[in-house]
C-alpha cells in the first residue's frame, strides 16, 4: 500500500488546484483507497522516484449543520486514512475560525501535518505566509498551486513527513 497524503482545508483555498499540481494532470491515475467515498478522489502521484496516493477531500458541500461541522468531519475522515495530512490555508486570507477548528482536530490525531500556505504567487506574498506560524502547527510552506511556485519544496517536505 502506498503512503496516503490527504489534503484538507476550507473551500476555495486551492486544494484541488494543488492536487492537480502535485499529480500533474496527464499522469493522474485514480486509485481505490478504503474509506474514500465518491466525493473524495484519490490519485497516484510521484516525486523524486517515490510513489504515494494523494486524496482530494474537497467534493462535499456544507449541509444543515453548517460549514464548520462539515469541515470538521472532512478533517476527521482525512486524518483517519492519511499517513500525512496536507493542510491547505489561503495565505491571502489568513487564519480563520474554521482553520483553527481544523488545527484542533489535527493536533488530536497526532499524524504528521504539512502546512501549505497557498496563493503565494510572488515573493511579496511570503510575508502573508509567515503569518500562518500563528496556527501553532509548524512552518508554513509557501506555495502557489496555480503557478507552481515553490511546489517542489512543498513536495520535498511531504516526502520527509512520510
Ligand atoms: P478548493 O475548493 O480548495 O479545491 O479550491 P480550488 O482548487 O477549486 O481553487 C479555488 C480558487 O482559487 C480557484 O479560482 C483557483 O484558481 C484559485 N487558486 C488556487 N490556487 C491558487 C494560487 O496558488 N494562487 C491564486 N492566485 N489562486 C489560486
Ligand atoms: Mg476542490
Amino acid at each position: 500500500k502506498l503512503p496516503v497524503v490527504a489534503v484538507v482545508g476550507r473551500p476555495n483555498v486551492g486544494k484541488s488546484t494543488l492536487v492537480n499540481r502535485i499529480i500533474g494532470r496527464r499522469e493522474a491515475v485514480v486509485e481505490d483507497v478504503p474509506g474514500v467515498t465518491r466525493d473524495r478522489v484519490s490519485y497516484i502521484a510521484s516525486w523524486n522516484g517515490r510513489n504515494f496516493t494523494v486524496v482530494d477531500t474537497g467534493g462535499w458541500l456544507p449541509d444543515s449543520r453548517g460549514l464548520a461541522a462539515a469541515i470538521a468531519e472532512q478533517a476527521q475522515l482525512a486524518v483517519e486514512l492519511a499517513d500525512v495530512v496536507l493542510f491547505v490555508v489561503d495565505a491571502t486570507v489568513g487564519i480563520t475560525d474554521v482553520d483553527e477548528a481544523v488545527v484542533e482536530i489535527l493536533r488530536r490525531a497526532k499524524k504528521p501535518v504539512v502546512l501549505a500556505a497557498n496563493k503565494v504567487d510572488d515573493q511579496k506574498a511570503e510575508l502573508e505566509a509567515a503569518a500562518l506560524w500563528g496556527l501553532g502547527i509548524g512552518e508554513p510552506m509557501p506555495v502557489s498551486a496555480l503557478h507552481g511556485r515553490t511546489s517542489g519544496d512543498l513536495l520535498d517536505r511531504i516526502l520527509e513527513a512520510m
